[in-house]
């Protein structure tokens, strides 16, 4: 009998967690390292004084895509985790106090649309007919293909051609519909993946049709409870999952990655070798040494990389009945205040803000009566402004709490139990993301699919990538594509 493949995956994100569950039902012996004290990555858990708090991706879509992972090992989702309709999708509210509620009802969408513009109407259909046919093609057909030759890109072409995928979201939303909110709502999107509505391609609509086709949900016990039952599915399996365990270098022997070495000193040897640890730290800090490892560093560091994210978790002894799920907070800029978000030398005076109130769906998150809650403000990363935010961190807060209670939430801080907030300096020092980006390299046309760092390494060739980095992209369905990318490629080339 041969013994079966060592596989050891770098991380344990979404895309980690996902690739090592199909790694070890496909076969492999997989051992899961990551840094943390926690699984999950950008998907962390807080908790504090009964208060919990998800630290990241609150909106889950494409559960079908979740489910494949537990039913490819004969198991079902439904007995590791169970998944809520969240409802409205969102609600995406203005300064001067107008609010639209997006849900998945054709009607009350009609509704709402005619009242701000009646001629909108016709232009909303024509527009989620556009958002279904890029759905069709760049998520159904290409979601998960690895990109590894430009052939691949070719072949894709005609069809990105056809979709126009050269422009830009908010280009393409403002081609089907003429009030400025309403283009705001079915534009703000790719935000939610890092990518910039006015400079990500159009193909980004299709998150429109992804939501409206499966629909938007929020797992009971938050989305930790998603990645704890992912983790346990892994175990199941028979995998093994090493927490506390920081990667510091990858051995390369003959172009081949051969083992991995902890800071810690403890080593591990392995056949095959998947990094789910940002790309930019995998090339430079962990195969510096190697000169594939500084040239694809030097390469990745020319890039542009999306913005970056200050982060505010907060509970209070009540509930704030007026709110929903998710909220979304427009400010009065839109484009201006993004530009300067994305590309600015510093922190803008306004804000666009995105609150979570996921007690609103799963009241057990939060001690009897109270709620938790978290609002997150985009801000520009840090190799764009250089900002010291071990400085600016608590100005920052009081600035949203101001805000919050002006426009939303009354009385806020007198119910204020518990607050903790988390920024670039987390992304950079805890997650060890390159210029503490929260979704990694910016999704432009010029650098998706095959213009995105491979699923494999071009030289080393059983090292490969899985994650926010490589293709498809970030996001949950984009982190859990690229796992099914990427462990379509090792099954097939290292096999069992
Ligand atoms: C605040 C926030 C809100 C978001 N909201 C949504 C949302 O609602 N819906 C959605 O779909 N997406 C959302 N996203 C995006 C989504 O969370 C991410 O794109 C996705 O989770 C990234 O997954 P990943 O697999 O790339 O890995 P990550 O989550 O980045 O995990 C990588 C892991 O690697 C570990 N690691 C790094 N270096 C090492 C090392 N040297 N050794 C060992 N381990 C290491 C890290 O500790 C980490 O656990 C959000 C992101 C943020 C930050």
């Amino acid at each position: 009998m041969t013994a079966r493949k060592r596989a050891v995956v770098i991380g344990a994100g979404f895309g980690g967690l996902a690739l090592a569950i199909r790694l070890q039902a496909g076969g492999f012996d997989t051992t899961l390292l990551e840094k943390r004290d926690k699984p999950g990555g950008r998907a962390y858990v807080y908790e504090d004084q009964g208060f919990v708090f998800d630290a990241g991706p609150t909106v889950i879509t494409d559960p079908s895509a979740l489910e494949e992972l537990f039913a490819l090992s004969g198991k079902r989702m439904a007995d590791y985790v169970e998944l809520l309709a969240v409802d409205p999708f969102y609600r995406l509210c203005w300064e001067d106090g107008s609010h639209f509620d997006y849900v998945n009802d054709q009607e009350s969408l009609d509704r709402q649309i005619h009242a701000r513009n009646p001629a909108d109407v016709a232009g909303y259909r024509r527009f989620l007919a556009y958002s279904k046919s890029v759905f069709e093609a760049g998520y159904i057909e290409l979601g998960a293909v690895p990109f590894l030759s430009f052939r691949d890109m070719l072949r894709a072409g005609p069809k990105l051609a056809k979709l126009e995928a050269w422009k830009s979201v908010y280009g393409m939303v403002s081609r089907f519909i003429q009030d400025e909110q309403l283009r705001q709502a079915f534009s703000f999107h790719s935000l939610l993946v890092g990518g910039n509505p006015f400079r990500t391609s159009s193909i980004y609509t299709l998150i429109h049709a992804l939501e409206r086709e499966w629909g938007v949900w929020f797992p009971r016990g938050g989305t930790g409870a998603l990645v704890r039952g992912m983790v346990r599915l892994f175990a199941d399996l028979g995998g093994r999952i090493e927490l506390d365990a920081d990667v510091a270098r990858i051995e390369v022997v003959e172009d081949r990655a051969a083992g991995v070495a902890l800071a810690d000193g403890r080593t591990f040897t392995l056949d095959v070798l998947a990094s789910n640890a940002d790309v930019v730290h995998t090339y430079d800090r962990l195969l510096g040494h190697h000169p594939r490892g500084a040239r694809q560093a030097a390469t990745l560091k020319r890039k542009r990389f999306s913005m970056s994210l200050f982060v505010l978790y907060f509970g209070l002894s009540r509930h704030h009945a007026q709110l929903r799920h998710h909220t979304v907070c427009f400010g009065q800029r839109y484009r201006g205040l993004i530009d300067e978000i994305f590309s600015g030398p510093a922190l803008a005076d306004d804000f666009s803000l995105y609150l979570h109130a996921p007690c609103v769906t799963d009241p057990s998150l939060a001690p009897p009566g109270c709620g938790s809650h978290y609002v997150l403000a985009p801000v520009p990363h840090l190799g764009n402004a250089d900002i010291d935010w071990d400085v600016e961190g608590p100005r920052y807060r009081d600035r949203i709490f101001d805000y919050l209670e002006r426009f939303y939430m009354p009385g806020l801080r007198r119910d204020l139990v518990t607050s903790r907030f988390i920024t670039p300096f987390d992304f950079r020092d805890t997650l060890n993301a390159h210029h503490g980006s929260a979704f990694s390299l910016e999704p432009v046309l010029t650098q998706s699919a095959w213009f995105r760092p491979h699923n494999r390494d071009a030289d080393i060739r059983n090292l490969y990538l899985v994650g926010a980095g490589t293709h498809p992209g970030a996001g949950v369905p984009g982190v859990v594509g690229s796992a099914k990318a990427t462990a379509g490629l090792m099954l097939e080339e290292v096999g069992r």
